[in-house]
């Protein structure tokens, strides 16, 4: 569900956080006897399934739903499979989730299945898309787009979270591994990495190209590296695919490197915790593990009506349930009390312009916010320029009436690829 904003959660601050100068390893999280797996298709009943509650799969099985299906999900665990049912997400989406319960005697160090595993990006789709970190290799194997830079992101996008510099700090002879990979994999194209300024990074980088960011948000922002780096201006309604570049974070370099060491898929993921009281947790859980899990580790009780955030505080998407899994792609999780989160309310705009003062891509958030709550999608896109927002969520921040901006212009985007999809 879209709701109001959630800015009440920590002093206001739009400075990147640093990562502590020596930080301490994760906090392992034991594997836990039930993983949920979110696949990103739809059951379809007039399909045979390929997989049936009561399998058994081994560590590293690639699971799809159909013969004919593109999308699949790796098992981080031997086991069986107890549930295959439908899940909609927040924005409505609906996918699959799947439950293996784990063979209780396995620990992380369990051997996964080897993969027949080359440095081409056919083989790199076919087996790594759920490799921590998420590497972007559906879009790398469409072949509409061609990719001629690579950006391995050491900067961390939101606020708050300090995943990617961890890894940054503690691996980055891997990160230069994976980005030698991608280059191969890839073919010829530039290689860049971006490093927050005050992130205490030495060695040499070669032929990488490394792009010292600023410590203000939202200079960690794809739109905005593209600008400040790569003098690009995006597009409205393009991605940085549209232009040729990629972005990758530092945890899917790390794990690609891994990958094509091992020749399987890891599973553990390093996650940034924010607890109630803001105070910070670094875990590595390996993919499926139910949040409540890490939470209990932690004493983070989550009562009736606490917010979870996935992602960070301005591009954060709540979801519903302290049983939503730790995903390749998740990097910050924040726990909200429910006396922290404002009000929903039908406050009005009050006309004070700060919304439009602050927008990084000059938009009129106040006007376009009224089109995107009256529904009007294809008006918003016409003469606001939503497809011209980067989601930085700044908008939302500042508006003196507390309105949800930036969770309207979600909404939006959503909705107007929906109607342009069924027109
Ligand atoms: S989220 Fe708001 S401030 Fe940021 S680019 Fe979009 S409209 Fe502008
Ligand atoms: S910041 Fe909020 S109240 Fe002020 S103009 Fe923008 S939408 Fe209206």
């Amino acid at each position: 569900m879209i709701k109001r904003s959630f800015f009440t959660l920590t002093r206001p601050k739009l400075s990147y956080d640093s990562v502590e100068q020596n930080p301490k390893k994760p906090e392992s999280i034991n594997i836990p006897s039930n993983l949920t797996l979110l696949l990103n298709e739809p059951l379809d009943n007039t399909k045979k399934l390929l997989i049936q509650k009561g399998d058994s799969v081994e560590k590293g099985q690639k699971i799809c739903l159909y013969s004919d299906s593109a999308e699949y999900v790796i098992a981080p665990v031997a086991g069986t499979i107890r549930v295959i049912d439908a899940y909609i997400d927040a924005l409505g989406n609906t996918s699959t989730f799947l439950v293996i319960k784990n063979i209780q005697t396995q620990t992380s160090d369990t051997k996964a299945k080897t993969y027949d595993l080359k440095e081409d990006i056919a083989s790199a789709d076919r087996y790594l898309r759920n490799l921590p970190g998420a590497p972007p290799f559906k879009k790398l194997a469409d072949n509409k787009t061609k990719i001629n830079t690579i950006v391995i992101t050491c900067a961390d996008a939101d606020l708050l979270s300090t995943t990617s510099q961890y890894i940054a700090l503690n691996s980055m002879d891997k990160i230069k591994t994976g980005a030698r990979i991608l280059k191969n994999i890839i073919g010829a194209v530039k290689i860049c990495i971006t490093v927050p300024q005050d992130l205490n990074i030495q060695g040499e980088f070669d032929s990488i190209q490394v792009f010292r960011t600023d410590t203000t948000y939202p200079s960690n922002l794809p739109a905005m590296i593209l600008k400040n780096h790569l003098n690009m201006i995006l597009p409205a309604g393009k991605t940085p695919e549209d232009l040729g570049v990629c972005f990758i974070c530092a945890e899917a370099a790390a794990s690609i490197a891994d990958a094509y060491e091992t020749k399987s898929a890891g599973a553990e993921k390093i996650v940034t915790i924010i607890g109630k009281q803001g105070t910070r947790y670094r875990v590595k859980a390996t993919i499926g593990t139910p949040l409540r899990k890490i939470f209990d580790l932690f004493s983070i009780h989550i009562n009736d009506q606490d917010r979870i955030i996935i992602g960070g505080p301005m591009q954060g998407i709540s979801t519903y349930s302290p049983f939503h899994p730790v995903e390749p792609g998740m990097d910050t999780v924040i726990v909200q009390d429910r006396d922290e989160i404002p009000e929903i309310c039908d406050n009005a705009c009050v006309n004070c312009g700060k919304c439009v003062r602050i927008c990084p891509a000059n938009i009129q958030a106040n006007i376009l916010v009224r089109y995107l709550a009256a529904d009007q999608y294809e008006e918003a896109a016409d003469k606001c320029d939503l497809e011209s927002c980067i989601e930085c969520g700044l908008c939302a921040y500042v508006c003196t009436a507390k309105i949800p901006i930036y969770q309207y212009i979600k909404l939006g985007k959503h909705e107007l690829k929906k109607l342009r999809a069924e027109a």
